[in-house]
């Protein structure tokens, strides 16, 4: 960001793309900006008082998009190791990578990263929140992924043809409708997979009559723990046995 270019004419796929790019800058270049117009139409940002920076966006007529119609680039203020603008959830989809690696990355971690990485103080208490904002983000897609299960299924069948899959499903019995309501009163919950591809059957007819049973833990943010057997047949082994 710090080489980004504000150019008048730019457009933005929406107001909160506007506002996050002016919130990065703000981030990379260590500014005081604030907002001086922001409602449905326009955007001012400017900086401290006495700074003759600014930036204007307007939306566009009968479009979603959001246009930079002018600027002023100048700063004569000093940089400043906060930033009023930033929020929570702006930080949180910056820390998602971290949290995602680790959930139970430290607060005091997360702020000294901030601290380096930009060279700004950040509370503990907004990096709570951005911690959980980013928890609540990556738990949230964990959910999304298995409304896909069932494509996947229909992929592997197109693109493996011959080979066997099943999914299992548990539904409530008034379960109509493939939308899950948020009261759980109607439902349609993930039970197992089955999957056995077509090359993996032709392969076992021509392996030796020897059965491995193998299987693993996943765990998922939901707190599910499924094990996946596997089967193996490993002729090399059938030959010492
Ligand atoms: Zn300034």
């Amino acid at each position: 960001m710090n080489s980004y270019k504000w150019e008048v004419g730019t457009v933005f796929a929406s107001r909160e793309e506007f506002k996050d790019t002016v919130m990065s800058y703000a981030v990379q270049t260590r500014r005081k900006l604030k907002y001086a117009k922001l409602d449905l139409v326009r955007v001012r940002a400017a900086c401290q008082s006495g700074c003759p920076f600014w930036l204007y966006a307007a939306k566009m007529k009968e479009e979603a998009t959001w246009q930079l119609r002018s600027m002023n680039l100048k700063h004569t203020c000093g940089q400043s190791h906060r930033v009023g603008i930033m929020h929570t959830s702006w930080l949180g989809r910056t820390f998602k990578k971290k949290v995602e690696h680790n959930p139970r990355v430290k607060i005091k971690e997360l702020v000294n990263k901030a601290q380096r990485k930009w060279n700004l103080t950040v509370t503990t208490s907004m990096v709570a929140r951005s911690r959980q904002a980013a928890l609540d983000d990556i738990h949230g897609e964990y959910r999304k992924q298995y409304k896909r299960i069932g494509d996947y299924c229909y992929e592997l069948l197109r693109s493996n043809p011959g080979s066997s899959v099943t999914l299992k499903v548990q539904r409530s019995p008034d379960f109509e409708h493939e939308q899950q309501h948020s009261s759980l009163n109607n439902y349609c919950i993930f039970q197992r997979l089955y999957v056995c591809l077509d090359a993996c059957k032709k392969s076992f007819l021509q392996c030796r009559k020897f059965i491995g049973l193998d299987g693993c833990f996943l765990k998922t943010p939901q707190g599910v723990h499924h094990q996946l057997p596997r089967r193996r047949v490993h002729p090399a082994q059938a030959n010492q046995l």
